[in-house]
């Protein structure tokens, strides 16, 4: 396949594309230098012979590059996503295609951690509630009920990565015990690894989610392990709505299973279902990794893949799987 950087002449209009909305500023790159062509959300409508100049899109964890996408653009060479979690893009018909996929890894950590860490707070603090309380006038009448203590609690980490270390280093600095899951036990952390989600859930007061989304773990955190949790147990997820069984989830805590919830992510976002908008449970509108500076670090990795990939130059941040390809 022709890269890029091996045409002399000047990049063809339509050779990159965008899937989806993307950051305001990163968009305004995209137009200003390479005039990128907005692909539809229906693939149906897609001009073949548009279709056939694009041989880069830009696109975000929210769209992705699905199948019925991917195969209708025959000259694709790269795909660069922002944001880490790119489960939205068919990676594994890019690998059998020789086409480049790009992340934006490590960036978002800290801002993710401390999203996860705030939910955590507030599940168990129950900050939001108390604030409504206090909002309400209803202060003027009695005190706010007691809540629960977070620090010294047991927290278990789904998901040990990049994340989901971050998650655990800033618990430990609230004195939590910190257990952990992953499919293989990480080296050189000081936490106890636990073979499976149910058994993590039963001995911890907080289950955080931080894996990946995607076939592989959808529906991890199912009716089992969210009842393993137990009455006093909280669940918080940050990582993606399609790791937790949502009416499942909705099913606990309407039959008072489990204490309250924490949530960044849904099932079918921005679609909040009803039953989960409840007092004991904390939602968020995806926000982990939604502050000026992190979206700014995200956008510079995003156009950091693109322009290596046109000079011809190493990427800076593929998706693990490009080692296959
Ligand atoms: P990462 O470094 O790749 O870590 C993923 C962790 O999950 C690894 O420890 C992995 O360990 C573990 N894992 C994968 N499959 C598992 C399974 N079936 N059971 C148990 N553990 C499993 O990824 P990251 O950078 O921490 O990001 C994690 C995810 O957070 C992203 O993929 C994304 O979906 C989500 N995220 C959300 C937001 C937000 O705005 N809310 C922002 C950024 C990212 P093993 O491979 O050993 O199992």
């Amino acid at each position: 396949m022709t890269n890029f950087a091996d045409t002399t002449s000047p990049l063809a209009p339509g050779s990159v594309a965008q899937a989806g909305p993307l950051l305001g500023s990163l968009e305004k790159t995209l137009q200003d230098e390479y005039s990128v062509m907005r692909l539809p959300d229906d693939v149906a409508t897609l001009d073949p012979a548009d279709a056939a100049k694009v041989r880069a899109v830009v696109t975000s964890g929210r769209n992705g590059v699905p199948s019925a996408l991917m195969a209708a653009l025959p000259n694709l060479e790269i795909v660069t996503n922002f944001g880490v979690g790119y489960d939205t893009t068919d990676v594994a018909q890019a690998v059998a295609r020789g086409i480049q996929v790009t992340h934006t890894p490590d960036v978002l950590t800290d801002c993710v951690a401390d999203t996860a860490l705030g939910l955590m707070l507030d599940v168990f603090r129950r900050f939001g509630a108390s604030e409504r309380f206090l909002r309400e006038g209803r202060w003027e009448s009695a005190g706010f009920p007691l809540t629960r203590r977070f620090s010294g609690s047991t927290v278990g980490v789904l998901g040990l990565g990049r994340i989901g270390q971050a998650i655990a280093r800033r618990a430990a600095a609230f004195d939590a015990t910190i257990l952990y899951t992953t499919r293989r036990p990480v080296d050189d952390v000081p936490w106890e690894h636990v073979a499976s989600a149910v058994e993590l859930a039963r001995r911890s007061d907080v289950l955080v989610v931080a894996v990946p989304g995607g076939a592989a773990t959808e529906g991890l955190v199912d009716a089992q392990v969210i009842r393993a949790l137990g009455q006093d147990g909280f669940l918080v997820n940050i990582a993606r709505g399609s790791v937790v069984d949502e009416d499942a989830l909705i099913a606990a805590l309407e039959g008072g299973e489990i204490a309250g919830a924490g949530l960044d992510v849904f099932a079918h976002e921005p679609h909040v279902p009803e039953r989960l908008i409840r007092d004991d449970v904390t939602l968020l509108p995806h926000v982990g990794s939604g502050t000026h500076e992190t979206r700014r670090d995200m956008r510079d990795l995003t156009l950091a893949n693109l322009r290596a990939y046109l000079a011809g130059e190493p990427l800076p941040t593929p998706v693990p799987e490009m080692s296959a390809v």
